[in-house]
């Protein structure tokens, strides 16, 4: 029987952005996943839906596996003709038991292939600044296990060696043995000022980076609750200046925000988060239901061609149009000469994802301004106008329509409705102080979210509420929630943009 094929895919250090190109075009065809603690698990969404993953935890968590059984995994799978990705954390060769990996494929046969990843290591020194080979300091690199760094006698690692060593030392698995780590480079001639770095969780939003003196470094770790995964350097690389400490001096590091509203948009949000180093948790607040299966949405559609302007006014109906015309077999020729308006730049970048370049987006993006705004753009006199909107939007884009002359079919493409919320963990970290910033992206998500959470919960701490624009500002404020930041561009991205001020503002009148 044909056997199947491995490839071990190094994951990088942990934002998702940084596997290699070639290594995300081999998770989109795995029949099967099999992936470390490491490895960070939004990796999975480049797999196919159908794919097998299974995680491999070696040591915390529950399902614990062997070196061995993960070998015996790796070979059950792919004598089935199965595609398999190995995703290991990093890079797969580096302290990464790759060397027994593949020995057990060859021995039974299966074909393997390794793609590189970075290595924790490395992205360390890009993420912090600390720069390993910085010509004024350090022409030499090491890197070392701390794992094995403990007194016992089979360990390979030659002290005298590293305690005279002249370049930057990194020292992988080192957390729990770093006290004894200094003792024995200091016992062996290192000077005990040396500077050093420990940096957890590198490239993703919770890395915190300490630095000390080699002997106080153990201690200042402690202090500072500086946990595994982590990378230990070493030399004067150490010292270097934080300014170019990029990562963590961007204004949302670190910070927690909370984003409410419908599943697939807060998904969509928190990836964005993610990648301005802040740390998300998505609180789904409202259930969106298409409503294109009713009679009033296909009658509308069938003479869609009859309306002079067709109207988006969330990316959420362009989305839920489009799945619908996908279901039916048709595609964006239904609208024949129709116009076509968006609310604003997200809205119209979900359209241009179904291949529609809208004939107008009003300036600011709120549904007053899209009427203002189209009515000077466009004779609106005696044209047929199509809304696709949510049930429950307001009336006052009608209103300026109408009085315009235009003739408006108000056909809701989509309802909302509440979700029941998990609060307790949330208002516990709220009140204990643990999140920064509480993000609106709708009206309806934030009446739905203080319909279960008391005002005062918000008002009286250290938390911030983020609106993405007028309307939803006007809502909060009607439930008598203070607003600290609203959004100028009333995007996701517009809403991070005003976070990022109000952070950088926050800042400089601290330094002052
Ligand atoms: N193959 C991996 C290393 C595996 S050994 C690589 O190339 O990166 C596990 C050690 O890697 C951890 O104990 C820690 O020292 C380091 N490590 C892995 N990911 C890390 C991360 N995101 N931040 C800091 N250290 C990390």
């Amino acid at each position: 029987m044909k056997k199947g094929f491995v490839y071990l895919v190094g994951a990088g250090p942990g934002e998702p952005g940084l596997i290699t190109l070639r290594g995300a075009e081999l998770l989109k065809t795995a029949d099967c996943v099999i992936y470390d603690r490491l490895a960070n698990p939004d990796l999975l969404r480049f797999a196919r839906t159908d794919a097998e993953t299974i995680p491999v935890p070696k040591r915390d968590g529950t399902g614990l596996f062997t070196q061995q059984q993960i070998n015996k995994l790796l070979i059950e799978k792919a004598s089935s003709r199965q595609t398999i990705v190995r995703l290991k954390g990093g890079d797969p060769c580096i302290f990464g038991r790759c060397t027994e990996e593949i020995t057990a494929l060859a021995e039974a046969g299966i074909g393997f292939e390794i793609v590189p990843g970075i290595t924790a290591g490395i992205a360390a020194a890009a993420y912090t600044g600390i720069i390993l080979t910085d010509r004024k300091y350090s022409s030499q690199v090491i890197f070392v296990t701390g794992h094995e760094a403990e007194a016992k006698p089979k360990s390979n690692i030659d002290w005298q060696l590293l305690a005279k060593f002249s370049g930057t030392i990194v020292f992988y698995m080192a957390m729990a043995n770093l006290d004894f780590i200094a003792e024995q480079l200091i016992k062996n001639g290192m000077s005990a000022q040396t500077p050093a770095a420990a940096i957890a969780n590198v490239s993703l939003p919770s890395q915190s980076t300490v630095r000390a003196s080699l002997r106080k470094l153990g201690q200042k770790c402690k202090e500072s609750k500086i946990e595994p995964p982590a990378i230990v350097v070493i030399g004067s690389a150490a010292a270097s200046e934080t300014p170019l400490n990029w990562f963590a001096q961007r204004p949302l590091s670190g910070s927690n925000i909370v984003v409410t509203g419908h599943r697939r948009g807060n998904a969509e949000f928190a990836a964005k988060i993610v990648r301005r180093a802040g740390i998300p948790l998505q609180l789904t607040t409202i259930k969106i239901k298409p409503l294109t299966q009713t009679n009033q949405f296909l009658q509308t559609l069938a003479r869609i061609t009859a309306y002079d302007w067709v109207i988006f006014t969330s990316a959420n109906g362009a989305i839920i149009f489009f799945d619908c015309l996908q279901g039916l077999g048709k595609d964006t020729r239904v609208f024949g000469s129709a116009k076509i308006a968006a609310i604003g730049s997200g809205t119209a970048a979900k359209l241009g994802e179904f291949g529609i370049k809208p004939d107008f987006v009003p300036t600011v993006f709120t549904s007053s301004q899209l009427g203002k705004q189209l009515i000077s753009f466009a004779n609106l006199q005696g044209r047929k106008v199509l809304l696709l909107r949510s049930r429950l939007a307001s009336s006052e884009l009608e209103k300026v329509l109408a009085q315009a002359g235009a003739q408006i079919d108000n056909v809701p493409i989509y309802s909302i409705t509440p979700e029941k919320l998990q609060s307790s963990q949330l208002i516990k970290e709220i009140t204990e102080g643990r999140i920064d910033w509480l993000t609106f992206a709708s009206p309806s998500s934030a009446r739905i979210f203080f319909e279960q959470f008391q005002i005062d919960l918000v008002n009286s701490g250290n938390v911030k509420v983020a609106s993405i624009g007028p309307v939803t500002s006007e809502q909060l404020k009607n439930l008598g929630v203070r607003v600290h930041v609203q959004a100028d561009e009333h995007t996701v991205d517009g809403l991070l943009n005003a976070m990022e001020k109000s952070e950088k503002l926050k800042r400089k009148l601290k330094k002052q």
